[in-house]
């Protein structure tokens, strides 16, 4: 095909092909417009944090400041030690031979 004739038949066809979609919308946003109008959606739509972003870095801090307080090896919130017999806090008991006695059974002698 002759380079005059395919140029020819390229303008004939392409007269009839439709023109791009987006023509129809006359009202459509421009590219800028666009960006913002979806970067303000997504910020609008963002998932809240829980906690609260404030309420996570109050958290955060808290944490790091115990943290270098405690670096010694010893961490400050300890399990408070429990019975292992009666289930209460070790606190109210006593020890013989490294054996906890339990206050509600003083009566027991473990030798
Ligand atoms: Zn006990």
């Amino acid at each position: 095909m002759p380079e005059g004739d395919l140029k020819a038949v390229t303008e004939k066809y392409s007269a009839h092909a439709p023109k791009p979609l987006n023509t129809q919308f006359p009202d459509r946003r421009g590219k800028e417009e666009a960006v913002q109008l979806h970067a303000g959606r997504k910020k609008r739509m963002a998932t809240e944090l829980y906690p609260p972003a404030e309420e996570q870095e109050n958290l955060l801090a808290s944490c790091q400041s115990s943290s270098v307080s405690s670096s010694g090896g010893q961490t400050k919130k300890r399990k408070t030690p429990t019975c292992s017999k009666c289930g209460k806090l070790v606190k109210g008991h006593h020890r013989e031979n490294n054996v906890l006695i339990c206050p509600s059974s003083t009566s027991q002698e473990t030798d």
